[in-house]
């Protein structure tokens, strides 16, 4: 056996043993916790919805255990098992994009419960239209690049990789967001009053203060800024609105500046700009290495084969970085919860979360490990308990 081909089989084991102990934790932890609400949110929560929120979660938790086992049999099938190989001879340098696929198809595909078939169908053919004008040329660009740009090739293909993301974080804003939701400008007064009071204190500029209308795919309540520099805009979801009162969107709000003014977005920007450079570095590598294709079961080498590869496999050894991102995004929302207590009402910002919770069903009772792991914010008791000390 190559070694590499132990590393990999040693990394995926460890990988998937993680991933299903951690889903075990996690769902006994929730079931102890089932029956009684924590003390902390008994006022708010119904028994019925802390246990609609652990059923959710367990759920959900036990079809990521299905998912977790059936990813690990279908890449050592891919791989070892020499079903790359096996569709590479039948397909030759048919190169699949899968990259435009998971970002454009299976984004829109979920989480969105409240979407009809026939908009689905037409947020499909809206996607698979924008992935056309925008990934192909990117695609093709890509594939010149690996071919022309000698063995120094990956730095280009960065160069163009960040631009083409800057560029879609520039028109996202105004070209692209409008084509799946309505924009209004914010109406009612006192809430429009409200929100500029605040961005004024917090020395805010955005263009515009906008309502879409995320209730047609989601029932999930949202907020959020978008594009850069003078052109922001600040955009609520319409069933943020009809669910929180004017002070706990207005600390909702706050919470999303503290996001901008602790500069949040370009050190998650820089973050991930430069592991896409180490990563295609390493890409650049491996490219040329024999071993690479024969430890993973493939004899074809090429350019679209270790492209698949590689993102095949570069997942199980990412997986175990993932508590570092996780405690990161924690970090960052620790910061603009502190930011939204100073600038609005940390008594608002709590209430909001309360009702977010229940509304999303999402389990007060994590397991703390299985949390610590994965999850981008804090759990809501330590959140909770942080914003009430803001108070004090
Ligand atoms: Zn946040």
């Amino acid at each position: 056996m190559h070694w590499f081909t132990a590393v990999f089989l040693v990394a995926l084991a460890l990988a998937t043993a993680v991933r299903l102990w951690l889903s075990r934790r996690h769902i006994e932890h929730v079931a102890a916790r089932r029956d009684a609400v924590p003390a902390e949110f008994s006022e708010y929560i119904a028994l019925a919805a802390h246990q609609k929120a652990a059923d959710y979660t367990t759920a959900r938790t036990r079809l990521g255990v299905f998912e977790t086992l059936a990813a690990a049999a279908l890449l050592l099938g891919f791989t070892l098992g020499g079903g790359l190989q096996l569709l590479s001879e039948a397909w030759e340098r048919v190169f699949e994009p899968f990259g435009l696929y998971r970002t454009f198809v299976i984004e829109a595909r979920f989480g969105f419960n409240r979407m009809s078939l026939a908009l689905f169908l037409a947020d499909l053919a809206k996607l698979a239209a924008l992935g056309a004008l925008l990934g192909i040329p990117l695609v093709f660009l890509v594939l010149w690049l690996m071919a022309r740009m000698g063995s120094a090739w990956w730095l280009y293909v960065w160069l163009a990789w960040v631009t083409f993301n800057l560029l879609l974080a520039v028109i996202y804003p105004t070209l692209i967001a409008p084509l799946f939701n309505r924009f209004s400008p914010l109406e009612d007064a006192d809430l429009r009053a409200r929100i500029e009071s605040l961005l004024a204190k917090c020395g805010f500029r955005a263009r515009g203060l906008f309502v879409i209308d995320g209730s047609k795919r989601s029932s999930h309540g949202n907020a959020y800024f978008t594009g850069f520099g003078a052109a922001k805009r600040i955009v609520l979801f319409d069933t943020l609105i009809s669910r929180l009162a004017p002070p706990e969107i207005e600390a909702v709000l706050a919470h999303e500046l503290g996001h901008f003014a602790r500069r949040h977005v370009w050190k998650r920007l820089a973050l991930v700009f430069g592991a896409s450079l180490g990563l295609l570095w390493l890409l650049g590598w491996l490219i040329g290495q024999n071993w690479f294709y024969a430890a993973l079961g493939v004899r074809s080498q090429g350019t679209a084969m270790a492209l698949v590869l590689f993102f095949m496999v570069v997942p199980v050894f990412t997986f175990l970085l993932q508590p570092l991102a996780s405690l990161y995004s924690r970090l960052h929302e620790f910061e603009a919860d502190a930011y939204a207590a100073r600038h609005a009402d940390a008594r608002d910002l709590v209430r909001a979360l309360v009702k977010l919770y229940r509304d999303n069903a999402a389990t007060l009772t994590p397991d703390p490990l299985h949390s610590a792991f994965y999850d981008s914010h804090p759990p809501a008791v330590a959140r909770i308990a942080r914003l009430q000390a803001h108070q004090a």
